[in-house]
């Protein structure tokens, strides 16, 4: 198969259209069969539920090449179990867990060309969503939908070398205790764009949101779970109802456990506990793993003894365990690897 004429190595994090989306719409509460399709646009009503309620949640999986040569997904079924919960508590209607793996398979496939070769670093992002198409105008939930999944090639994560970040702990709040932390709902987006712009603006990379209930615990950034390393050497991601529960969070606490023989522990992390922190790292499905470096907290720093220059001895056997896994050279658990083609 002759690849897309693409600079793999180059290319950022940015949308670049791909020859074939899926869609299926939902009328008369029932999906429709699906199909693949060229046109990238989307026509609905100017009332519809997404545009007026943001009616809307959405996915993000990776498809890439593996080192011998076949093109896999790491653990879709999670991301469709995933879209499950954020459509349940969104009044949304469930687009089949099966249905939504083979969907992932008819996008990568048909767009094979545009999935990075081995080695590249870059990758193939997919992107599931769904949202409120017919019109509402009273408050409710909307009567059709539309689900779609495209795919776009981003590169690599870290070019140019792994840069630890500053995060800040944000005097703004995230989710809320029975709010809707806990899924991939467009609306936490929409709402946390102003503390990022913010952040940002006054020099740091990320926002670390605390509970907003106490305001004394970790929860996590805008877009990407913690991963802490205590100094003896215990790897600990923080416990709420309102984190988004990361695949990636989920996948590398496995790594720490039942591969590297680590204690690992999901609990509660308290922003006080955090100067006796090893090793932080943001996880996410676009980086695996991001290094952060410094915590400033309204003024005070908290400098991570793996420093600003790379990533901290753990971190780095944690992301490398979990690229060998999905890149095919190390072994994976049960079921991780869906192979497409
Ligand atoms: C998507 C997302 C993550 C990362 O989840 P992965 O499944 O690892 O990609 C973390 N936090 C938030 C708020 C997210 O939306």
């Amino acid at each position: 198969m002759q690849k897309a004429n693409i600079d793999w190595a180059n290319i950022g994090f940015g949308y670049i259209p791909t020859d074939k989306r899926y869609v299926s719409n939902f009328k008369n509460g029932a999906w429709d069969e699906g199909i693949l399709t060229s046109d990238d646009k989307v026509v609905i009503s100017e009332c519809a539920g997404v545009l007026q309620y943001a009616q809307t949640c959405f996915e993000g999986l990776k498809a890439y090449t593996t080192e011998d040569g076949k093109i896999v997904c790491f653990r879709p079924d999670l991301n469709a179990e995933r879209m499950v919960d954020s459509c349940k508590r969104l009044e949304m209607p469930v687009f089949p867990v099966e249905r939504f793996l083979d969907a992932v398979d008819k996008v990568v496939s048909a767009n094979a060309a545009y999935v990075p070769p081995y080695g590249s670093g870059a990758t193939l992002y997919i992107r599931p969503y769904m949202f409120g198409s017919s019109p509402v105008i009273g408050v409710k939930p909307a009567e059709e939908y539309q689900f779609r999944m495209f795919c776009t090639p981003v590169g690599p994560y870290f070019k140019g070398g792994v840069k630890p970040l500053t995060i800040r702990v944000s005097d703004f709040d995230r989710a809320a205790p029975h709010g809707t932390g806990h899924i991939k709902a467009g609306l936490n987006y929409a709402m946390s764009l102003y503390a990022i712009v913010d952040a940002h603006e006054q020099g740091y990379d990320e926002n670390m949101y605390l509970d907003a209930a106490t305001r004394t615990k970790v929860e996590e950034t805008g877009g990407a779970n913690f991963l802490f390393v205590t100094k003896d050497g215990k790897v600990v991601t923080p416990k709420s109802n309102s984190i988004l529960p990361s695949i990636t969070r989920r996948s590398l606490m496995y790594v720490a456990k039942e591969i590297l023989g680590l204690e690992a522990e999901e609990r509660e992390v308290y922003v006080d506990e955090l100067k006796d922190m090893a090793e932080c790292g943001l996880c996410g499905t676009a980086a695996v793993i991001s290094p952060v470096g410094k915590i400033v907290d309204h003024g005070k720093e908290i400098c991570l003894p793996a420093g600003m220059t790379e990533m901290g001895p753990v971190t780095k056997k944690l992301y490398d365990t979990l690229t060998g896994i999905q890149m095919g050279r190390l072994e994976a658990p049960k079921g991780w690897i869906h192979t497409i083609v």
